[in-house]
């Protein structure tokens, strides 16, 4: 029997489709079927064309959960039957980087799911190098709560991580999107006195501080400058800035707020994926030491994530606002990609055996 799968062709083109379950290609590999799966801001990246690695013709989404059906014969750590989060990065494990804890750069993977082989939009996929790719969940961690595991909040704890954040800092997220409100979850575990956090949207703003992720607030207002943003952060800071700044926003004014609101010989952290290169002035910054990392996530701490989620101290339900079927996954790009009613997070429930819509 096929399934449904929203396809990625080109541009701007990307249907549901039927296709075939997919089959084990190596020992490594297992099988998971899709339990719940979301829309991550990189799908919207790979239809509007700014990820130059995505291969047309695979099928899109690399954020889910799901249950393990088959495994290869190598397969050690998992077995079917078993409810898993999975990674959004695929590794080997072996090579040079992925030793090193670099998975992102594993030389014989990476960011591959729903980019270039088939993803989690869909009833089944097939996870290769499964031993590093699932972690499975506890009964007590229920399928929402371990939704964004494998890569928005991994994302928001590489980033935390990255900043290098400790106890009794400043922290500034900027963007309070789904990476950014996990960038202030995870910040909260490294003990900081504050988390700031800027955005132009106060309905997110608030979410923020619901969640108890956010203490103070900054809205970018219209007419409000960078310098201006700047300037609340260093009013807030005995005019030094912010200890630690974590950019998810990904705009040319979100990256110049990161630099300029940033304390002398901060860490500045880019988690955000820029669709235009930017600028750092030097001459400007020159004498204020910054240190500044980027990266797309490696995303090794699933195991952790999930015993933090299980123990009450991480919770990112909250910020899945919409859920859709399957069948209507066009709708969810909609209501997600125009930020409609409110959405943060769109979970995508499969419909085993339903005919696609055309
Ligand atoms: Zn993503
Ligand atoms: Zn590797």
């Amino acid at each position: 029997m096929p399934m449904q799968a929203l396809v990625y062709h080109a541009t701007g083109d990307a249907r549901l489709e039927e296709r075939p379950l997919p089959q084990l290609q190596a020992p490594t590999d297992a099988l998971v079927r899709v339990t719940l799966s979301s829309i991550c801001t990189s799908d919207l990246h790979i239809l509007n064309g700014s990820v130059p690695r995505a291969r047309p013709g695979i099928i899109l989404g690399h954020e889910f959960v799901g249950e393990v059906v088959e495994t290869g014969a190598e397969v050690r750590r998992v077995r079917p039957g078993q409810r898993v989060a999975v990674n959004v990065e695929t590794f080997c494990g072996q090579c040079f980087f992925c030793r090193q804890g670099f998975v992102n750069n594993c030389e014989r993977g990476g960011w591959e799911l729903g980019c270039r082989i088939d993803g989690c939009q869909t009833e089944y996929v097939r996870v290769p190098f499964a031993d590093n790719g699932l972690d499975a969940l506890p009964d007590s961690v229920d399928d929402l709560s371990a939704l964004l595991v494998g890569d928005v909040l991994a994302s928001g704890y590489f980033g935390a991580e990255l900043a290098a954040i400790r106890p009794g800092d400043t922290v500034l997220v900027i963007g309070a999107g789904p990476v950014g409100i996990c960038a202030m979850l995870c910040a909260r575990l490294f003990g900081p006195a504050r988390i700031i956090a800027v955005d132009r949207r106060a309905d997110r703003l608030e979410l923020a501080r619901r969640m108890n992720a956010a203490d103070t607030l900054i809205r970018a207002a219209d007419g409000m400058g960078t310098a201006d943003m700047a300037g609340l952060v260093r009013e807030l800071t005995q005019g030094r800035g912010a200890d630690a700044v974590i950019e998810c926003a990904g705009e040319a004014a979100t990256f110049e707020l990161a630099w300029q609101a940033a304390r002398p010989n901060a860490c500045v952290a880019l988690v955000a994926l820029y669709e235009a290169p930017q600028t750092l002035p030097l001459p400007h910054m020159y004498g204020k030491n910054l240190i500044f990392k980027t990266g797309g996530v490696d995303a090794v701490h699933s195991a952790r994530l999930i015993r933090l989620i299980e123990l009450g101290r991480l919770d990112t339900r909250p910020l899945i606002t919409h859920t859709f079927p399957l069948g209507n996954i066009a709708d969810a790009y909609d209501v997600f990609a125009h930020r409609r009613d409110g959405c943060i997070k769109c979970a995508i429930v499969p419909q085993p055996g339903a005919a696609p819509s055309r």
